[in-house]
């Protein structure tokens, strides 16, 4: 399993969440990033992009 990651605010990079929550690379403030909306390592992205391709032939048919 991956660690605890949370992304620089700054500058965008990931890092593992510290006691200081700053971004080893810039110092800037690590937030935690929401989960994205595609994502390989994510075990229901497949489910999500069938969601996101139902949802747009949806906007599709109804125009
Ligand atoms: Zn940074």
């Amino acid at each position: 399993m991956t660690k605890y990651l949370q992304k620089c605010k700054e500058c965008g990079k990931y890092g593992l969440a510290n006691s200081k929550s700053k971004c080893k690379y810039c110092e800037g403030q690590l937030i935690n990033p929401k989960p994205p909306k595609f994502s390989l390592i994510d075990k229901y992205g497949d489910y999500r992009l069938i969601y996101f391709k139902e949802e747009f032939k949806k906007r599709f048919e109804n125009d």
